[in-house]
Parts: C-alpha cells; structure tokens; sequence
C-alpha cells in the first residue's frame, strides 16, 4: 500500500479526553475516530489489526472443533423473557421498538439466540457436542464508556456457546477452549495470565478470565511467585492464617476519639498500628443489615460475603442505615455489643486478634482492649480482598499483584439457560435432559487496544508482529532524488512479489516526519533508503521493537526479512 493512498489521518496531538496510551495513539495513528461515546469507526490500519487478530481467532477455534456462525444483533424481546434476563439485565440492554409495535434489543451477548437456534434443531446426543461461534459487533450501553476501545458501547467480541450432553463432556470442551485461548493471546503477542474468576449467580462452577498484565488494567489480579495459582482479586481464595490470639487484654475501655472517622486517623491519634484495629463495615445483604469485620490494613471483599451467605446483593449500608444499626454516626461501627444487624461476619485474621481497637457505637469514641471471642462472636470465613504479598492459598508462595486487562472469559454454563429454555436433548436411553453448555468470549477491539497498551513508548506504537497492520514499511528519504525513488519502488515491488505486507511511504514529505509516522503507527520494520548509503548499494535497517539502526546492503533486505519471519514462526 501507498501512504498516498492510505486513509490514515495522522496528528500531532492527541484529544484532549484521551484517558490511556491505546487511545491517545490510536486516534494519533490513524486507527479509529470517535463518532459518539464508547463508538469508534475503524480506519484501513485500525480493519487489518482487527482481520489479523480475527484470523487467529478463526484458526485457533477450528482447529479445536469449534464452527462459525453468523447471528442476528437484533434480538426479540421473547427470548430474553424466556431466560428471565429482559428484567434482570438493566440498563446495559438497548432496548428499541419496530414499526409494529415489537419490542427488541442489541444483542450484548447471544446465549438466548444460540439456545433458540439450537433447541429447535438438535435433538439427539449423536448430535453432541456442538461449539458455535462468531465474530460479531455487540451493543452495551455501559454505564461508564472510557479509555477508548478498552470498554466501548458498540465493540468486537468473539463469542462461542458450546452444547455437550453432560459435565464431564462439557468440561472437556472447556478444558479445549482454554487451551484454544492460551494459544491465540500467546500468537496475538501478548503478555499475559489465566486467572480463576468469579462465577457470579451461577456458584461452584469454573470460569477464568484471560488477563493481558497492564498498568492501565481495570483489574486487579494476584499470581503466585512459586506455582501456577493465578486470580482475579475478586476471586483469589486466602489461606486460613495461624491461630494467633495471645494472653487476655484487660478489661475493655471506652475512650474519647473526636472526629477521628478513618483507621489511618484513629491509629495515629491512639498510636495503634493499623493490624490492631477491627474494620467493621455495615452491610445490607438482600435488604437486611450485617456487620463485616476486617483487620484495619486489610480490605473486605463484598463478593466474598455474597458467595458465603449465597445472597444476590450485598451492598455497602447508607449513612442512615449505618446509624440504624450502630446507633452511632458514620465511622464509630464495632462489634461489641452490636444489637442492630442480622449476624456478623469476620474475616479469619480476626479470630486471633488480642487488645485490638474498634469503634464503640457511639459518637466520637472507639473502644480499645478488645479480645475477639471474649468481647464478640463473629462468624468466621475468609472474607477479605487479597492483595500483593499475601500467602498463596496452594502452595507455601506469595501472591504478587498485577493490574489487567480482561481480553477473554471461559465460563462453565452448566444449564442456566438450557433449562429454563428447554434447550433438551434425547440421551441414548430416549429420556430428555438439558444440554451442559459453556460460552467462551474474546474481546477483539479490546485486543487491539491492550496491545498498545503493553507495546509502545513515547514515539507510539509497537505492534507484536502477528497483529501489525502491515510488516514493513519503507521510507524513501529524499523524494527528489530519482535514484532513492526507484529504489524505493523496486524494493516495494519485490517484497510484495515475496509475499510481505509493505508500506511505502511515497508522499512528498521531510525524511523527518516520515519517520515521526512510521514510529507512530509502529510497523515491526523499517527500511530507510537515503541518496548517500545507497550509492554504495546499502540502506538502514530498524526493528520498531528495538535494536540499533543497521546499515544493509539492499539486495539482503528481502532474505533479511524472511529470515526475521522464519525465526518468528519457530
Ligand atoms: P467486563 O468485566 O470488562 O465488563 P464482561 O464480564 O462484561 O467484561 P463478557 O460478557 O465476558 O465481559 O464479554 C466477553 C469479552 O468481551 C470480555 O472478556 C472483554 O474482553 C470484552 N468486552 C466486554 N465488555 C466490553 C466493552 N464494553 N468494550 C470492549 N470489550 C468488551
Ligand atoms: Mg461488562
């Protein structure tokens, strides 16, 4: 391709919304515009990034039995009814009305679709299992669209559903899928882990989510420094800690602590290091108040609470429903003689907590020689958020912690929807049971962004080969030098009959912002032809991923680049 040709409207700045690196250097490159919030239109570099992420995809998922389809966006209302999600989805669902009065929506994902799809056609186990897919444009309208592709409303996604007579099947193909997922991010070139992920409503079955290790990710993973134990914090299991506990406290006391709300303030105003205090946070669990106990350099996990208590919601109390239960302002919560909540709850690290401080249900006073066991009873779980440092819950490591970007998600459906939608099928013995399904997402727009996100650096973009829009790119440096232009062309020429995809970048322009280009749109390679090397038949060689600019004789450049290919592909 000819950059005259090109649709790639470079710029000098970056918009002024631009909240991560993808962004600000995909819109600079001339990848993607905004057209309205979290929707972009895809530009020429932007569509070949997408087609060479999507042919992977493709490859990987075929290769593990799984088939392509094509499905509707716009979905009927029906099905969604049937599923019981029309009322429990919300506002994420854009929801339209036809000319008839019909009620539907843009499809944000497709389990009801497939299900109808495959309910009406398939009634046999010979004809198990089944794994569909499709490369397809979603719709959901997020409440918070930002950082660019990473969390769109309108965006790519892969989505596979899979039908297997039962579990055991059914896991076997999921099993297929993760592999299937390990190869196609490690081929797209990046960085990153699987990690165990929460399973929402439907507990005890397995979900893992693919997370591409950024600093700009919006989650928070932990990955063992010794095995292979990986997680979402949301997820990440602790070991229970030794026992601890210690000889008696003497007698609890009440004192003054005014305005002293947070653990930060109250442990310097009483001089207690903040392992001494009891965290006690006021919840409403289904709409009823509990207490959560946490040490004070600990975090709670809210998911952790609903997994235990197997609720639907648990939420932090309001001021006024912190005053209901405590009796007290907001900030003096603790457990001693707590009348006000249903139960309380407390993380395992208490249970060993001796002389320890913690608000006294009264306004501006905490309570100090607390004894957990003799001054409370809690029930006790691992309840709290894990964070860098902390044990592993396998093996005698520690957890490092990471941030992510979620990039795909392998799920265990078990029969959420097949029963409720019937989705059956006739076992050898006649007798109709549901299908076992899995569902398998990858978000492809969001590839492309995490990419960016772990391969640039100041210049711009450094595409992992695989995913580059084109693999290299030449510069003739002096456009009006005829012999720099043959040059050029001849090279461009050759390397295209050699089966590369080249970009010349013919445009009457100062080798200066050729090269500012080149490195922004960041193709793996780089051969600038200048009138001085060439006279003596040389030109310069750059890798984009780094290295040192090289001096090659021109008639290498081809076998150089296959070379680089063939190594590649080892
Ligand atoms: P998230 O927690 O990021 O909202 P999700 O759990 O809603 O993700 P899934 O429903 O599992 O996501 O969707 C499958 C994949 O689609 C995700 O792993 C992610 O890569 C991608 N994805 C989800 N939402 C968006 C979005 N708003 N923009 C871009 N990609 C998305
Ligand atoms: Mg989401």
């Amino acid at each position: 391709m000819r950059m005259t040709r090109l649709h790639a409207p470079t710029l000098k700045e970056a918009p002024k919304d631009a909240e991560v690196q993808s962004q600000k250097m995909l819109v600079r490159g001339g990848y993607i515009r905004k057209l309205a919030a979290g929707i972009y239109d895809f530009l020429p570099l932007a569509n070949r990034v997408l087609r060479r992420i999507e042919t992977i995809i493709r490859e990987e998922l075929d290769a593990a039995g799984a088939q392509e389809v094509r499905l509707p966006m716009v979905q009927p209302a029906e099905i969604w009814e049937e599923s019981g999600r029309w009322g429990f989805y919300g506002p994420e669902l854009l929801r339209l009305v036809d000319r008839k009065g019909g009620n539907f929506c843009l499809g944000p994902t497709h389990e009801e679709v497939i299900v109808e799809l495959v309910r009406r056609d398939v009634r046999s186990w010979r004809a198990l299992p089944l794994n569909l897919y499709q490369i397809q444009t979603k719709f959901r309208d997020e409440i918070r669209p930002r950082a660019g592709l990473m969390r769109g409303r309108e965006f790519l996604m892969k989505d596979a559903y899979s039908f297997d007579v039962d579990d055991a099947s059914a896991l076997v193909t999921y099993d297929a899928m993760y592999q299937a997922y390990e190869r196609i991010f490690a081929r797209c070139g990046l960085d990153f882990r699987a990690v165990e992920a929460d399973t929402g409503a439907i507990g005890g079955s397995r979900s893992h989510e693919f997370q591409v290790l950024a600093d700009s990710g919006e989650d928070a993973i932990v990955s063992c420094d010794t095995c292979d134990y990986a997680a979402n914090v949301e997820q990440a299991e602790l070991p229970v800690p030794a026992a601890g506990g210690g000889p008696e406290s003497a007698a609890v006391e009440v004192v003054a602590t005014p305005g002293q709300r947070t653990i930060e303030e109250v442990s310097a105003f009483l001089g207690l290091p903040a392992e001494r205090f009891i965290k006690t946070l006021v919840v409403t669990v289904d709409g009823r108040p509990y207490a959560v106990l946490v040490r004070g350099d600990h975090e709670a996990n809210l998911l952790k609470v609903k997994r235990l208590l197997g609720a639907a919601s648990v939420e932090l109390a309001t001021d006024a429903e912190v005053v209901a239960a405590t009796g007290a302002p907001v900030g003096f919560a603790g457990p001693v003689g707590l009348k006000g909540v249903d139960g309380i709850l407390a993380d395992h690290a208490i249970a060993g907590l001796r002389d320890a401080a913690t608000g006294a249900n009264l306004a501006d006073a905490h309570r100090i020689h607390v004894d957990a066991g003799r001054d409370f009873d809690a029930r006790y779980a691992d309840l709290r958020l894990a964070g860098d440092g902390d044990p592993c819950p396998r093996c005698d490591g520690r957890l490092r912690g990471f941030r992510g970007i979620e990039v795909g998600h392998v799920f265990f459906l078990g029969t959420k929807y097949s029963a409720p939608m019937r989705c059956n099928y006739l076992d050898e013995a006649g007798q109709e049971r549901p299908m076992v399904m899995g569902c398998y997402g990858i978000g492809v727009s969001r590839i492309m962004a995490a990419a960016v996100e772990q391969n640039h650096d100041e210049r711009g973009i450094v595409w992992p080969a695989a995913i580059a829009p084109y693999e290299v790119v030449i510069l003739p440096l002096q456009m009006n030098k005829p012999e720099v232009v043959e040059a050029a062309e001849q090279l461009y020429a050759d390397l295209a009959r050699a089966g590369f995809d080249v970009l010349l970048d013919d445009r009457n322009e100062r080798a200066g912002s050729k090269f500012i280009d080149a490195e922004l749109i960041g193709i793996p390679y780089r051969i600038a032809i200048g009138a001085r090397d060439l006279a003596e038949g040389n030109v310069e060689f750059k890798q984009r991923a780094g290295g040192d600019m090289e001096r090659v004789a021109l008639a290498e450049v081809t076998s150089r680049l296959q070379a680089a290919r063939a190594e590649r592909a080892r």
